[in-house]
């Protein structure tokens, strides 16, 4: 049905004094309450018009009620819905329903009509609306607030429109996300180039500290896939639920790279080769010499000669592709560096450094096989301290803004948010618009903006 909104706005400007800026800045003042009274307006319109097809059956015809009127029957114990489609018009509810829009707040009066056949009073335009009985805020609203946390800017958002969300608002409409349930599509491993698990301490409430995980895959066009973010849970469970979503039951030769993270040694062993970061080879190293009783002047020579030896592997940037002109090289570096960390190890049995002599060996086995698939497959395994930690920053920062501990369903949503609107932004802005329903029912273009002629002149 077509209606129009009238407006009529008054301006007082003082002549030659008032600048291009004054007049800007003024009208955006005015832009979220105008929207504000606009909105009323429609909706005070739609629930005249939905009370007039229920109300009047002898006029509109039983297809102009179609969806409309849905009630819970008078007094039933089970809660089912009633029939009746004909309602007495009961006036407006003593007091306005409050709706948090991303407008502003909105009070709105909302009619009462009492079904001619079970006698139930009810608000007809809620459930048009599809709010829901006990709804308080619309989901652009909820889009906003997120977009707005993630951002670390819900401060001006509260303060710029006097929208009422407390902290404890936002944390409740961050766990009533049900980011939870959506993005669970199954990945395809054929896709990925590599895996990636890590962790890192969160503040949580009352200063309790947390452990948050992730898991990211890294396409073979070296785009990050987000397969999974969990607070607080084992990794034996990670597994599990990261295992789900991988479509191939068959191993794939694709490296899973981790940070030297305990528990984390046969991660995903069915479909990915687990690689331990070998740049924490040298810090390793220092260790298990110190476990020889070597003090730090004698043991740095040897982790510098570790650095070198692999400095091959540290591509600069986060995720490459070993260029085929390359490869000769990194092949002659790799068995040189081969040869010589083997002689490394000879030594220090030698010298009687056993821990320091099996450490090597476990990294070298991992750090060869590693440079084998790069070799073998021309993809380079990223440096995951640089992506994950950067991931890991992004969502602490965010964490600490919000200057409160989370629960860790709050931690686990807010960070799948993170993740997902940073690395697979198309993904992000389709699964808001399916949220919102948009789909053409409402329509409003503006008519037409004129001055009244001043009759000065
Ligand atoms: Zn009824």
């Amino acid at each position: 049905m077509e209606q129009e909104i009238h407006i009529t706005l008054r301006f007082n400007l003082a002549t030659g004094k008032a600048g291009l800026n004054e007049i800007v800045y003024k009208l955006k003042e005015l832009r979220d309450p105008l929207m504000l009274k606009i909105l009323e307006k429609v909706l005070m319109s739609y629930d005249d018009l939905i009370s007039e097809c229920l109300s009047r059956t002898d006029i509109y015809p039983s297809k102009a009620r179609k969806g409309l009127g849905r009630h819970i029957r008078k007094g039933d114990p089970e809660g089912r819905f009633c029939r009746g489609r004909k309602i007495r018009k009961r006036g407006h509810r003593g007091r306005p329903r409050n709706f948090s829009t991303v407008f502003g707040k909105l009070k709105l009066p909302l009619r009462v009509a009492e079904c001619r056949n079970c006698g139930a009073f009810y608000s007809p335009l809620l459930s048009a609306l599809k709010v829901g009985r006990y709804a308080r805020r619309e989901t652009n609203f909820e889009h906003e607030v997120i977009e707005s946390v993630i951002d670390t800017n819900y401060r001006r958002l509260i303060d710029g429109r006097s929208i009422d969300i407390s902290l404890g608002g936002i944390h409740n409409i961050v766990i009533g996300s049900d980011i939870d349930d959506t993005f669970q599509k199954p990945v395809s491993v054929e896709d990925l180039s590599a895996i990636m698990a890590d962790g890192t301490g969160v503040k949580q409430q009352e200063g309790r500290k947390g452990e948050l995980r992730a898991v990211i895959g890294i396409t073979k066009a070296g785009r990050v896939e987000p397969l999974g973010s969990f607070t607080n849970t084992a990794w034996p469970e990670i597994e599990r639920n990261i295992k789900e979503r991988i479509k191939e039951a068959e191993p794939y030769n694709i490296p899973f790279i981790y940070d030297g993270e305990p528990g984390l040694d046969d991660f995903l062993a069915d479909v990915a080769e687990s690689q331990r970061c070998a740049w924490h080879g040298p810090r390793g190293l220092y260790h298990s010499l110190w476990q020889d009783g070597l003090k730090k002047k004698y043991s740095q020579p040897e982790t510098d000669k570790i650095k070198q030896l692999i400095g091959i592997e540290l591509p600069e940037g986060d995720f490459e592709i070993l260029k085929e002109e390359d490869k000769e090289t990194v092949k002659s570096k790799y068995e040189s560096s081969k040869a010589e960390i083997k002689e490394l190890i000879k030594t220090f049995r030698e010298k009687g450094y056993k821990n320091g002599a099996s450490y090597l060996e476990n990294i070298s086995d991992r750090l060869f096989t590693n440079i084998e698939i790069w070799l073998k497959t021309g993809v380079i395994a990223p440096k995951t301290t640089s992506l994950l930690e950067r991931l890991f920053r992004e969502i602490g920062r965010r964490l600490k803004k919000i200057a409160w501990g989370w629960s860790d369903k709050a931690v686990t949503n807010i960070s799948k948010m993170i993740m997902i609107r940073q690395y697979s932004r198309d993904k992000w802005e389709q699964y808001w618009k399916d949220k919102l329903g948009i789909k053409g029912y409402f329509d409003i273009e503006i008519m037409s903006v004129n001055l009244p002629s001043c009759k000065h002149f």
